[in-house]
């Protein structure tokens, strides 16, 4: 009864961490996932007839990429995955994450300018191989 009740207590903790991020998550790493979330969320509306959710396919995607960025080793010194050199996206993943962000990218300045400009300048302003 013990052992049973440390997992639930487990997989809860999981399900926190996966729909509020980890307490120490760096800010970028945050505010990638909003980012990412927001393009998916623009570009299966668009391309799938969805409405304020997500069609199968693109929820899947959408936490592959969070999934991503939990793992991204650089973290708080993160590149824009654009420029990255470690290319850490499965060929599929990265097919599909190249037809969102292209399609959802310039969406973005209309949608959501701040984000949308924030995703620029990171793309500009860091440096391709941040030293760890
Ligand atoms: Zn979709």
């Amino acid at each position: 009864m013990k052992l049973g009740s440390v997992v639930v207590l487990e997989v809860v903790e999981n399900v926190k961490i996966a729909s509020h991020g980890r307490d120490n998550e760096p800010a970028i790493i945050k505010r990638e996932k909003k980012e990412v979330e927001f393009m998916v969320q623009i570009f299966c509306n668009a391309k799938h007839m969805t409405k304020d959710n997500l069609c199968l396919n693109c929820c899947e995607f959408l936490a592959y990429t969070k999934k991503r960025l939990d793992n991204c080793p650089y973290q708080a010194k993160k590149p824009a995955c654009g420029i990255c050199d470690l290319s850490c996206y499965e060929p599929k993943k990265k097919e599909k994450g190249l037809k969102v962000f292209t399609y959802s990218g310039p969406r973005m300045f209309f949608k959501h300018p701040v984000l949308a400009f924030r995703h620029l300048m990171d793309a500009f302003n860091q440096p391709k191989k941040p030293n760890l």
